[in-house]
């Protein structure tokens, strides 16, 4: 069903009741090309590529829960690509441009609202170290300004420029970046992927997976085994569990990471802003409440669920994979598709673990030696 101004004419005449279902929720079948366990964006958006971009549609995704019921659901929904180190700029400007197209090729209403991220700087060699970082993204040809305190001002008057610890001395703009809206972003590449063929299917647990040999031939799930060609995993903080499951060690941790949403209020903040000297940023959404995120718990967990104690110490900043979303679907659909990493994502290959070639930075605020 193409969405347009004429289908909601059409659909409001006849009393909204010929909308169809947004995607199919299909049941396993015995066999597919290729399988993505996890319904988040990344495995939707990898799979809607797959069929969108290389032509392979007899695809499952098979998620655990509801799609969208992990970290794509429950993020504070911020797009950008100002990061200073080459490994990591070029990618999440292809994200960008992806994020900017991407409510046109799904036909789908995302909620892509480029509202601008401000990360504020408070000394001297903070603004020269984010003048770098300017430099290196327009140099990648991405967006950045350098704003004096007196510019920041004239956006954000309420916030508190002289302090005495903290002042604010100006920040590091990036216009292009901003919100989407996350649930949004799920349904679309969900309904995208559906309507190429690919086979959603919810509530379907990997459990185990299949051999011939040493070649991986299927999964086993709570819905039962399932063959495929190829297998690829898209389950974020569930990465070392599953891929355990096949017999690989990863050498990463999982940690929790928390967010907080106030009621609504009337609007005060036109966009993100990130504190310069910790963790913590704020945005308002779309609603009016102000969404604000703290770094991820010291401890490893696999909990999807908050706790007290970090509500009570936020000072905090969220990080990670929602912005990558789109870009880290094209490059997933590559590699699955031909057996080889995109040159966008070379960088992320899993033995920078072994050499020490990490990309070591978020892309915000202080310096946080945090990849
Ligand atoms: C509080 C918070 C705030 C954040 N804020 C931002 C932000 O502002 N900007 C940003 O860019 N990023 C942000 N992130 C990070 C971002 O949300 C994630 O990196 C991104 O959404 C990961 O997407 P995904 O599709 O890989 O993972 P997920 O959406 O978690 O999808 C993985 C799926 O795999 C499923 N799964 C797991 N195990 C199995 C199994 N055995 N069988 C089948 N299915 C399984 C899970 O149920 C889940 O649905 C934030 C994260 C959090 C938690």
């Amino acid at each position: 069903m193409h969405y347009s101004l004429l289908t909601l004419a059409r659909q409001a005449l006849r009393g909204h009741r010929g909308w169809q279902p947004v995607w199919r929720d299909a049941a396993p079948r015995q066999s597919y090309d290729v399988i993505i366990v996890g319904g988040g964006g990344h495995g939707l958006a990898a799979a809607y590529y797959l069929a969108k971009e290389h032509g392979i549609r007899n695809v499952a995704v098979v998620e655990k829960g509801w799609i969208g019921s992990g970290n794509a659901g429950r993020n504070t929904t911020i797009i950008r690509s100002n990061y200073l180190l080459p490994g990591n700029e070029p990618f999440y400007e292809w994200s960008m441009k992806l994020w900017e197209g991407l409510e046109q090729d799904l036909n789908y209403n995302v909620m892509v609202s480029q509202r601008g991220v401000l990360n504020l700087y408070h000394s001297d060699a903070q603004r020269d170290a984010f003048a770098r970082r300017g430099n290196a993204i327009r140099l990648a040809g991405a967006d950045a300004e350098l704003l004096d305190a007196g510019a920041v001002r004239r956006m954000l008057p309420l916030l508190d420029f002289d302090n005495a610890r903290f002042p604010i001395k100006g920040g590091l703009l990036q216009r292009r970046g901003g919100t989407a809206r996350h649930d949004a972003v799920v349904w679309g590449y969900a309904r995208g992927a559906s309507d190429r063929g690919i086979d959603i299917i919810q509530n379907c647990e990997v459990t185990g997976f299949r051999r011939n040999g040493d070649r991986i031939v299927g999964v086993e799930t709570t819905r039962g085994a399932i063959y495929a060609g190829k297998v690829g995993l898209a389950v974020a903080g569930s990465s070392s569990r599953v891929a355990a499951l096949a017999g690989l060690r990863l050498p990463i941790e999982s940690h929790v990471l928390q967010a907080f949403v106030s009621e609504a209020i009337k609007p005060f903040i036109p966009g993100v802003v990130t504190f310069g000297a910790g963790h913590f940023y704020i945005s308002q959404s779309d609603k009016g409440g102000l969404v604000f995120g703290g770094d991820i718990d010291g401890y490893n967990s696999y909990a999807q669920r908050g706790n007290l104690p970090t509500v009570e110490d936020v000072c905090g900043w969220c990080y990670g994979g929602f912005k990558a979303t789109p870009a880290s679907g094209w490059c997933f659909a590559h590699l699955l598709a031909r057996d080889e990493p995109h040159p966008l994502a070379a960088a992320y290959r899993l033995d920078r673990f072994k050499t020490g070639h990490l990309i070591d930075e978020k892309g915000q605020g202080a310096q946080p030696n945090l990849h």
